[in-house]
């Protein structure tokens, strides 16, 4: 039998993509699935960007890049940064990934070492624990749901030892589409920097924020709050370009330097082609962004409405992102004791896909995307009511 390293042995398979494999299966055999499962946009990616990509094709763009990305796209990212956040960074603080996924694993990896603490606000992106574990580092959990699920100072303060290194931070949250106010970031920021910690603050979904929360990158920070902390972007939510692999980093020259160590012998430069179409993303029109905004803007409403009309849910307003995290303990009876078990009833009754919280670190609810057609939605929603009303 195969022999499976001990750092692999230690990581969990990805729920969400065990829900998207779900789905797949389901469909393949015939059935009607609505699939609220997954976290990836519904539209295609913008003509201008796909011409751009086309265009990298003609011209021969089909070779390798510096690891860190082309000057072209790194130049884009500062411009996009200078433009809506004031802040103006240097070309040995950014570098080019494949998603925001990597630039999370290279700053990770680069950073801890075992025996380390990293604190992770609950609910959390299920990559986040793992990565760290994988790194031989200790995930730290710091509970939320007392405030609503956005992380305070305060927590964050009770939650630091000796042995803590880094914090991650994602505003707005996936799975809780939740935000934490500025203010309050700034607050962490400044007990992080008190303590020497280290932050990371993924914002892959910086521009799905709905009124009244605004737009906010750590960016925006003061210098001598910013001296420790990488900034994990991505194009694959707001552009719609989850296949083209191709988000970015921007930290401190020395972070920046060891994580390229680490793509240096990983992976390399992301695709040249998708880098000529992300920094096409960041150049040019930004209409396309407000459209996908527009719609999401339309499901959020309706859902939410929806979802507080079911009889055992409760719904914190989600104020980012593209997803509902309903709390549905008040439909757990008999046989249906877990948000696992509401999931998987969920599937076999009403061939309706969601993600189960408890993967997220959050028992007793459920994640709803909506990125998904609105019609779709809510026949989906359709579903989970009759299920909900069975049980409560
Ligand atoms: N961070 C969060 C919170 C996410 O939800 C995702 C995608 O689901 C990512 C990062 C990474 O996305 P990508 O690697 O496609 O840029």
């Amino acid at each position: 039998s195969f022999h499976v390293s001990a750092n692999v042995a230690k990581m969990q398979a990805s729920s969400t993509m065990m829900a998207m494999q779900k789905a797949v299966e389901m469909r393949a055999a015939g059935i009607d699935v609505v699939d609220l499962g997954p976290g990836e946009p519904d539209f295609d990616t913008p003509e201008h960007i796909k011409q751009a990509a086309i265009e990298a094709l003609r011209a021969g763009e089909t070779k390798y890049t510096p690891t860190a990305g082309t000057r072209r796209l790194l130049t884009s990212i500062i411009g996009y940064y200078e433009r809506n956040f004031g802040t103006r960074f240097d070309l040995s603080e950014v570098m080019a990934t494949a998603g925001g996924k990597q630039a999370i694993f290279n700053a990770i990896v680069a950073l801890v070492d075992p025996g380390d603490e990293v604190l992770i606000p609950k609910p959390y992106w299920v990559t986040f624990p793992e990565i760290v574990v994988f790194a031989g580092a200790k995930p730290v959990f710091i509970e939320t749901e007392e405030t609503g699920f956005t992380l305070t100072a305060e927590q964050v303060k009770r939650a630091i030892t000796p042995r803590t290194r880094l914090l991650i931070i994602n505003s707005p949250s996936n799975p809780s589409g939740r935000v934490i106010p500025p203010d309050e970031f700034r607050r962490i920021m400044e007990v992080a920097t008190e303590h020497g910690i280290y932050t990371i603050s993924d914002e892959c979904y910086l521009q799905f924020v709905y009124p009244p929360a605004k737009v906010w990158s750590a960016a925006t920070l003061p210098r001598e709050l910013r001296d420790r902390l990488c900034i994990a972007g991505s194009f694959s939510k707001t552009y719609a370009m989850t296949g083209w692999r191709i988000g970015y980093a921007i930290a401190p020259r020395e972070w920046t330097s060891a994580m390229l160590k680490v793509q240096q012998h990983s992976t390399s430069n992301p695709t040249s082609i998708a880098q000529r179409a992300a920094a096409e993303a960041f150049d040019g029109p930004q209409d396309c962004v407000a459209a996908m905004l527009a719609e999401y803007s339309r499901r959020r409403e309706w859902l939410i409405g929806a979802l507080r009309e079911i009889p055992g849910f409760r719904v914190l307003e989600p104020e980012g992102a593209f997803y509902a995290f309903p709390d549905v303990r008040g439909c757990l009876r008999g046989e249906v004791k877990t948000s696992a078990a509401f999931v998987q009833r969920l599937i076999e009754e009403a061939h309706t896909v969601v993600t189960d919280g408890a993967g997220f670190g959050a028992e007793g609810y459920i994640r709803i995307s909506y990125a998904t057609s609105l019609e779709r939605l809510q026949e989906g929603v359709r579903r989970i009511r009759k299920l909900a009303e069975k049980l409560a």
